[in-house]
């Protein structure tokens, strides 16, 4: 007999933290209906009340705080303090898309120019309908809700299908959301393995697919989204780059590279993967390095590796790159599942696998470089690019390299700081994927723009979209036209 549901495991005990159903596609469709009547509400609803029963959810979030870190404890295994700080940037993200979806979305006067003197034009952006979030498991609440929260405050209804190892997490969100929004299923969770994703992102009411996850899985994703022309925004894996400049504050680039690999066991799509230090510094970058990473371990300052399967692609990295390069700190022997201890290796490769595909653990390749325009070619010499950093006390030049840097986010003198600017959209280029959460441009991500030119009034002896257009009309209109755009610039 098949089995109908299916255990979230704790990745740090293997206890089962709860038991979910494994939805059939039938069921997913009917999700899918249900959402399409409420969409229609939700939509009708208003920009104003829709604000205000957003804020309100954030206060049920708000309240259930603590039950919701130790749920994400449970399912990822990574310490409460670091759930704490997921839960507590989800909130401002979902505060500030409640409070600026109107000013964003909302209808507005646009300039018609000297031709379309007669009309006025609006744009304004309504929702698409049903928008299917499907989510990863290693910031189960804080990446799901960048999609999530953006396309219910764009007047979206929401069918949220979590991975399969944070299931528990993504019903509570949906069950919260009803004391703030009983009426209708507004947003709703949909819980299994991958079929219970495909069938959500093949249902052809589904209007656009938010995906947050590996690119392998997104290209699997968008093949099922083309038979129905169904949009995708798609933000998959990264491979970061940290690049330390000359004029760095070494404590401060070391102190931040460290965290950035190794907090989360390393399994943040933007966190530090390669490291490329000019050759002025590198030797005092290395000691700082050195010192630090001695005093992280595994199972004290972050948790285990959430996905079993992906402790063997860690450590096929960590023995290619042991083999080829120079370790700095740890090796092989760090690799205790369901931990790992934090491995940093120097001279590695660059067309190795360690430097080449995403690791999603905390481990680290350090490269000394002639200067920072060659550690920026070797940053950018990636078929990843969603985020970066750059350490450099000069922040004209800093900026300057930020703007060069291929990748859709780069935070200098910090780690992964554009992640908490909810003003900020958030998405890479390349194999990280395309399109964009958070910001204003999140917004419209979840939104179709409409357009409307209204004639204010006939212009006697210019309509153009007439058979009865006669030839003075045309002459008019080629004199005005050269006189707005016949003159070159020298
Ligand atoms: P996966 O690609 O394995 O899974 C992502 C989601 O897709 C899961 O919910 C999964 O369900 C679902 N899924 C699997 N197969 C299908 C299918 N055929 N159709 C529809 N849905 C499907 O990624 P992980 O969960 O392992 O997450 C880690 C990856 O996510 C890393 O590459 C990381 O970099 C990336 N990521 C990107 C972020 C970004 O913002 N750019 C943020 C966070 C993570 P199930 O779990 O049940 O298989």
């Amino acid at each position: 007999m098949t089995t109908l549901t299916f255990d979230s495991i704790n990745p740090a005990t293997g206890e089962i933290v709860g038991s979910h159903p494994k939805q059939t596609p039938d069921a997913v469709h009917e999700a899918v209906g249900r959402a399409e009547e409420a969409a229609a509400w939700w939509a009708a609803l208003g920009p104003a009340e829709r604000r205000r029963r957003l804020l309100d959810y954030k206060a049920v979030l708000a309240q259930h705080l603590k039950e919701l870190t130790t749920l994400v404890h449970q399912e990822t295994g990574k310490p409460v303090g670091d759930a704490t700080l997921e839960l507590v940037l989800t909130l401002t993200h979902l505060d500030w898309a409640a409070r600026n979806a109107q000013k964003v979305l909302g209808r507005r006067r646009v300039a018609t120019g000297m031709i379309g003197l007669n009309l006025a034009a609006t744009l304004e952006y309504l929702p698409l309908g049903v928008v299917a979030a499907i989510g990863p498991w290693n910031y189960p609440v804080f990446t799901p809700m960048g999609s999530i929260a953006y396309a219910l405050a764009a007047g979206n209804a929401v069918v949220f299908k979590p991975s399969e190892l944070t299931p528990g997490v993504g019903v509570r969100l949906a069950e919260l959301f009803r004391e703030s929004v009983p009426e209708h299923p507004v947003f709703q969770t949909v819980t299994g393995l991958g079929e219970t994703g495909a069938a959500l992102a093949g249902d052809p009411r589904v209007k656009k697919v938010a995906f947050t996850g590996s690119t392998a899985t997104a290209k699997r994703v968008m093949a099922a989204c083309a038979e129905n022309l169904t949009p995708i925004v798609a933000e998959c894996g990264g491979k970061d780059a940290f690049i330390v400049d000359a004029d760095a504050d070494l404590k401060a680039a070391a102190d931040a590279c460290l965290w950035g690999a190794m907090a989360n066991a390393g399994q943040t799509c933007a966190g530090v993967e390669r490291v490329y230090v000019v050759d002025a510094v590198y030797e005092s970058f290395i000691r700082e390095l050195s010192e630090r990473v001695t005093k992280v371990k595994a199972g004290e300052h972050y948790g285990p590796i959430t996905m079993p399967g992906q402790v063997d692609v860690i450590k096929r990295h960590i023995d290619d790159a042991t083999k080829s390069g120079r370790v700095i700190a740890g090796g092989p022997e760090s690799v205790r599942a369901p931990y790992v201890d934090p491995v940093i290796v120097e001279d590695v490769p660059e067309d190795s696998p360690a430097v080449r595909e995403e690791t999603f653990g905390p481990t680290i390749t350090v490269r000394r470089t002639r200067d920072a325009q060659e550690a920026l070619s070797l940053a950018n010499a990636s078929a990843y690019g969603l985020g970066g950093t750059i350490f450099s006390r000069n922040a004209r030049r800093a900026t300057e390299l930020a703007r060069l840097m291929r990748s859709g986010m780069t935070a200098i003198n910090s780690v992964i700081s554009f992640a908490g600017v909810p003003a900020l959209p958030f998405g890479g280029v390349g194999d990280s994927g395309f399109g964009r959460i958070h910001g204003a441009d999140g917004l419209r991500e979840f939104a179709r723009p409409k357009a409307i030119a209204r004639q204010r009034f006939a212009m006697s002896g210019m309509n153009l979209t007439s058979f009865n257009r006669g030839p003075a009309e045309l002459e008019r209109l080629v004199r005005l036209v050269t006189f707005l755009h016949g003159r070159r610039k020298r």
